[in-house]
C-alpha cells in the first residue's frame, strides 16, 4: 500500500484525531498513490498514524478514514459508518417533525467528503473529495439497504470539488421516475425542494431549528426576510402570525419557488411581498427613506468560504448588519447569520458589536444559534462548525 511520511512534529493533529493532513505537513510520499487511493500515514519516526484517502492536487492531501492500524478501508467499514450516521439521528426529533434531514455530514460522521440528504422519499448524494469517488456504488448499495429508499440523485457540483481537481457531476444514481421537485414537510409547513438545480442539495436543512425560532418570534410583526431563497424563513414567519412579510432575493428562480411554497401551504399570495433585488442596495434605499421593520432576518451567502477572505467578509457582514439595525424599531429583532467557515462565532459577535456601535443603538443578545443537530460537529474537527447566528433585540 502506498504510504505518506509526515515531517517531524507534524503528527500532532493526527494524534488528536483531526481528519485532514495538509500538503505542507507531508515529508515523503512513496508508492505513487493515485487520486482516491488509500495510503498509510506514518510519523517522521515511522510510527503508524492512520489510513486515509490521497488527493494529489488538494491542499488537504489526505483525508483520514481510520486511526486503527488493524482496520481496513472497505465496503464493510463504509456500511458501518453510514449505518451509524443514520442511527445517531433516529431519536433526535419528535416523530412527525420532518421528513427531510441530513443523514451524512461528511468528516463529522467519519465519512470525509460525503454528504447525504434525505428529501421525503428520495436521497441526494454529494461527493466533495477524491476519497469518495471509488466508493460511490458501494455507498449507494448501503444507502438503499439502510433507508429502504429506491431513488438516489447525485449533486456533486459544489465549488470545493474544483480544489480537488474534480469535475462537476449531477444526475440519477439509483432508481427511476425522479420528480421535478421533491416535496418535504417540516414543522407543519411544506416546501418544494429543487434538488436538481437548487442551492446546495436543494434546501437549507441546517436552518430547521432557526426557522422555528423565527416562527416563535414573528407574531404580529412586520418581518423583512433578506436573502430569502425559496422562502424558508418567510413561510416560518407567516405561520408564526407575522402581520406582513417582505422577502428580498436576487434569484428569480428562487422567488418562483418561494411563491409556489406559499401556495402549497394555502397562504394568500399577498402574505409575502417578494422583491427580486440586491439586499445591500435595498437596505440603503430604505435607510435613506426611513422605512422600518419589527423584525429582520439576514441569512447571506458565504462571504468568506476560507480564512483568506475574512477581512473583506468582515466588512460585508458589518455593512448589512449596520443597515439592518438602522431599520429596526426600538424593541425590534434582528436574526442574523454567517455560514462562512472563516468567521468564528466569536468574531461574528464582535462584528455585530461594531455594527451596533456605528448604528448608535444598544443591542441585547437574546439567543445564539447554530446549524441543526443533523449537521453535527466532531469535537476533533472544529472546522465542521460553519453556521452561527444571533438573535438580537434593539433597545
Ligand atoms: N435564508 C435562506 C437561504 C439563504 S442562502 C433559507 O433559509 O432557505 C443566500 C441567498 O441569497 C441565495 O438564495 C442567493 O441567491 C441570495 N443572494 C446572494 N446575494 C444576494 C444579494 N446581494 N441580494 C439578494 N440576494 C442575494
Amino acid at each position: 500500500m502506498p504510504s505518506v511520511h509526515l515531517k517531524s512534529g507534524r503528527e500532532k493533529s493526527v494524534l488528536r484525531r483531526h481528519p485532514w493532513i495538509f500538503s505542507g505537513a507531508i515529508g515523503e510520499v512513496s508508492g505513487s498513490p493515485g487520486p482516491g487511493d488509500i495510503v498509510k500515514v506514518f510519523s517522521a519516526s515511522g510510527q503508524f498514524l492512520a489510513r486515509g484517502a490521497y488527493s494529489p492536487q488538494s491542499q488537504i492531501r489526505v483525508r483520514i478514514w481510520t486511526w486503527d492500524e488493524n482496520q481496513t478501508v472497505d465496503a464493510a467499514l463504509l456500511h458501518q459508518r453510514l449505518a451509524q450516521a443514520i442511527e445517531l439521528r433516529t431519536y433526535l426529533l419528535a416523530p412527525g417533525t420532518t421528513d427531510a434531514m441530513r443523514l451524512v455530514h461528511a468528516e463529522s460522521d467519519g465519512l470525509p467528503g460525503l454528504v447525504v440528504d434525505r428529501y421525503a422519499d428520495l436521497l441526494v448524494l454529494q461527493s466533495l473529495a477524491w476519497g469518495i469517488e471509488p466508493w460511490l456504488e458501494t455507498i449507494c448499495d448501503s444507502l438503499v439497504e439502510l433507508t429502504g429508499l429506491q431513488r438516489i440523485f447525485e449533486r456533486s457540483d459544489a465549488q470545493v470539488r474544483t480544489q480537488e481537481g474534480l469535475e462537476f457531476r449531477c444526475g440519477p444514481l439509483r432508481g427511476s421516475g425522479f420528480p421535478d421537485l421533491a416535496c418535504i414537510q417540516e414543522h407543519h409547513l411544506r416546501y418544494w425542494v429543487d434538488y436538481r438545480e437548487g442551492h446546495k442539495t436543494g434546501f437549507y436543512l441546517d436552518q430547521r431549528a432557526n426557522r422555528r425560532k423565527v416562527k416563535e418570534l414573528s407574531r404580529e410583526r412586520e418581518v423583512l426576510d433578506c436573502f430569502s431563497y425559496s422562502g424558508g424563513f418567510s413561510l416560518a414567519a407567516l405561520s408564526g402570525g407575522a402581520r406582513q412579510v417582505v422577502a428580498v432575493e436576487s434569484s428569480a428562480a428562487a422567488i418562483d419557488l418561494g411563491r409556489m411554497n406559499l401556495a402549497l401551504n394555502g397562504f394568500q399570495e399577498q402574505g409575502v411581498e417578494w422583491i427580486e433585488g440586491d439586499v445591500f442596495q435595498l437596505l440603503r434605499g430604505w435607510r435613506d427613506r426611513r422605512r422600518s421593520f419589527d423584525m429582520i432576518v439576514l441569512d447571506p451567502p458565504r462571504f468568506a468560504p476560507t480564512a483568506h477572505q475574512v477581512g473583506k467578509a468582515t466588512r460585508a457582514y458589518k455593512d448589512i448588519n449596520l443597515l439592518a439595525l438602522k431599520l429596526l424599531h426600538p424593541g425590534g429583532i434582528l436574526v442574523t447569520f454567517s455560514c462562512s467557515g472563516g468567521i468564528t462565532a466569536e468574531l461574528f459577535q464582535k462584528i455585530l458589536a461594531g455594527a451596533a456601535l456605528d448604528a448608535r443603538v444598544d443591542v441585547l443578545i437574546l439567543e445564539r444559534l447554530y446549524q441543526g443537530f443533523d449537521h453535527p460537529v466532531a469535537l476533533s474537527f472544529p472546522e465542521g462548525a460553519y453556521l452561527k447566528g444571533l438573535v438580537l433585540q434593539v433597545i
